[in-house]
């Protein structure tokens, strides 16, 4: 807008007035008096001051508007929105230097065109709408849309659309929105990245609004529980109705713990319900990945993987377990697993209730696993030193690795209970080289052994000491005689006529006279005596520690005891005698030398008429 300028300057307006004052129709000339000359000059000078003022008024309302409007065009111009007005063709009037910028081209050339022209194709019909709104409401209204600028890249607006008075046209107020669009662009892109890694770990990820319960299953999701895309469902319900009765509980517990802010992550593993009414096993994790400043939960992501397969193994290796230890128990044998260290870190159900009971005397609490294996054994064996060592020695060269197996060479005892259990270890060969050792009862395998230890240790029909254990430990009590100076003696036995009395009275008869002979015999020896019977019905009699003299005299006393003794059999009494022959030690170190010198005397003692005693005369 262009300003006319005042007429400045006193002269200049003098002559201006001058000119208008004879110009103006009967103006009066010189028809006027002194004093009225004098009133009019007056009248102009003050006017003319009047005027002066004014003029000095208006110039500084001028410089005034003047720097406002160029202000004004400047704040226009250099705006940071784009500002145009069209008319109601939709032709540009006027727009801003920014609005230019946003439109790709140059002001001048912009001026005059159709605002539309630079709105993408696609997007034109959104303008309308808005510009349609902004008619029917009277209303400033708004939208979004891309400008396709020739040439340079596509920009996003938002555009704010209002009237100008009188309806004159449009004001349009554009905001680049572009930078706005690329960084949720590349926030949706890298989600949508974040999202597939998801899926690639787990099975199905879901993404939940907790504003409005509405949850996004992926379709891997859904496949998993056997549904096509979209029929899952969408809200937070449809996932919570279909976990196992059993689960739920601890499932929504789990997630409360993590929206509360208790746990960094949710994990749970649950049974969800597939389509076709089967139960999967599901590994459940998720985090809250918005917040309000309160804290409180907007926006939870997680992951479903199945884990049906591991469950199923887990479940089978449960099954195996406890049918092995129902096997493991069921063992009469008495079974330990040790550590590498010999601590017991587990024992079957006979073990247990043995070794408690054995030990409940000695100190020990209810509880075996975590004590060593040793102490135990000490305290069933009352601390048998022999069994102790033996043990041991074995459970240590199997922990070493020398030897895979060890059997502990003879039983041992047990005085609690009087019983004799075997001992076998065996390494497991595992990694925790665990060790496992068992206990056997064998008390009766035991006690046939001393059974058949004794059938061949006495003579079954008369349990005087069979010939081969009898020969036995005269040896030894030779050999102990000789080393400490103790005087010994022998007899040799053998009934008298024997042959006839099987004759007159039959052999069975004979058995029982043989019994009553050593019962006689025994009846008379010492404790420290031993009777073994040689064969037949000769019998031999070792004296420890007994001279000649004692030995003779004992010699006698059994000659006499059997004469007197006789045997009743079927009401028969059978009297029967017997002829006895006498060794002395005197240096020998063979048994059979002083039992020859015996048997000589003895046939000297039958020679000279039996029923009586010879001693060796060497
Ligand atoms: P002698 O006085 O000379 O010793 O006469 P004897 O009859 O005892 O003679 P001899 O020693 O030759 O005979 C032993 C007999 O003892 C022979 C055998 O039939 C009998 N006899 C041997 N062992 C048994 C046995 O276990 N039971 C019975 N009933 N008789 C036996
Ligand atoms: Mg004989
Ligand atoms: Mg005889």
């Amino acid at each position: 807008m262009a300003y006319r300028k005042n007429p400045v300057g006193v002269d200049e307006l003098r002559a201006l007035a001058q000119k208008r004052f004879f110009d103006r129709p009967g103006h009066m000339g010189n028809d006027l008096s002194q004093l009225d000359v004098q009133h009019l000059f007056e009248e102009l000078e003050i006017h003319q001051i009047e005027l002066e003022m004014q003029n000095e008024h208006l110039n500084a309302t001028r410089a005034q508007l003047e720097s406002t409007l160029i202000q004004n065009s400047e704040l226009y111009d250099f705006a940071p929105v784009g500002i145009l007005s069209l008319d109601l063709e939709g032709v540009i009037t006027k727009l801003n230097l920014a609005g230019a910028r946003m439109l790709g081209g140059e002001r001048a050339r912009l001026l005059g065109t159709r605002f539309k022209l630079y709105v993408r194709e696609a997007d034109r019909p959104v303008f309308d709408r808005v510009v349609g709104r902004t008619v029917a409401t009277g209303d400033v209204q708004d939208g979004e849309l891309e400008l396709s600028a020739n040439g340079s890249l596509p920009r996003h607006a938002e555009i704010r659309v209002a009237q100008l008075p009188q309806a004159q046209g449009f004001q349009l107020i554009l905001v680049d929105i572009t930078r706005r669009r690329q960084v949720e662009d590349s926030l949706r892109v890298s989600e949508e990245r974040w999202k597939l890694a998801l899926e690639a770990a787990g099975d199905g990820v879901w993404d939940w609004n907790l504003q409005t319960s509405e949850v996004v299953f992926s379709e891997p999701f859904e496949a998993l529980f056997g549904f096509a895309p979209g029929e899952y469902g969408h809200r937070i319900e449809d996932w919570n109705t279909r976990i196992h009765p059993d689960d739920r509980r601890q499932v929504l517990a789990d997630i409360q713990a993590h929206l509360s802010g208790k746990t960094p992550i949710y994990s749970n593993e649950h049974r969800g319900l597939c389509k076709d009414g089967s139960w999967k096993w599901v590994l459940s994790r998720g985090a809250v990945i918005t917040r309000t400043d309160e804290g409180r939960a907007l926006r939870m992501l997680g992951t479903h993987s199945d884990v049906t397969s591991r469950k199923q193994t887990e479940e089978d290796l449960r099954e195996s377990n406890r049918f092995q230890q129902a096997v493991f128990d069921s063992l009469v044998a008495h079974i330990v697993v040790l550590d590498h260290e010999g601590v017991i870190v587990m024992a079957n159900t006979a073990w247990r209730n043995y070794a408690l009971e054995n030990c409940k005397n000695h100190g020990h609490s209810g509880e075996l696993i975590g004590m060593r294996y040793l102490d135990v054994l000490a305290c069933i064996t009352h601390e048998n030193a022999q069994t102790l060592a033996a043990a041991s020695a074995g459970l240590a060269s199997v922990m070493d690795g020398r030897v895979a197996q060890f059997q502990l060479e003879h039983p041992f005892f047990t005085p609690f209970d009087a019983r004799w259990f075997s001992m076998k270890v065996t390494s497991v060969h595992d990694a925790a080289r665990r060790i496992v050792v068992s206990h056997e009862d064998v008390t009766s395998l035991k006690a046939a052994e001393l059974a058949s230890l004794t059938l061949a240790n006495v003579d079954m029909l008369t349990g005087a000491l069979s010939r081969r254990n009898f020969l036995n430990l005269a040896d030894q009590e030779l050999a102990r005689s000789n080393r400490y100076g103790l005087p010994l003696m022998v007899l040799m036995l053998d009934l008298d006529h024997f042959k006839s009395i099987n004759d007159r009275f039959g052999h069975a008869a004979g058995d029982k006279v043989l019994q009553g002979f050593v019962t006689t015999v025994t009846d008379v020896l010492r404790e420290s005596d031993l009777i073994g019977r040689l064969g037949g019905e000769e019998f031999a009699v070792l004296l420890p520690n007994t001279t000649m003299e004692g030995g003779r005299a004992l010699a006698q006393r059994i000659i006499d005891s059997v004469r007197d003794s006789t045997v009743e059999v079927g009401g028969q009494r059978i009297p029967y005698t017997v002829s006895v022959g006498a060794g002395c030690l005197s240096g020998e170190n063979n048994f059979a030398a002083l039992l020859a010198q015996a048997d000589a005397a003895l046939y000297r003692a039958k020679e000279s008429g039996r029923d009586r005693l010879e001693v060796s005369l060497s």
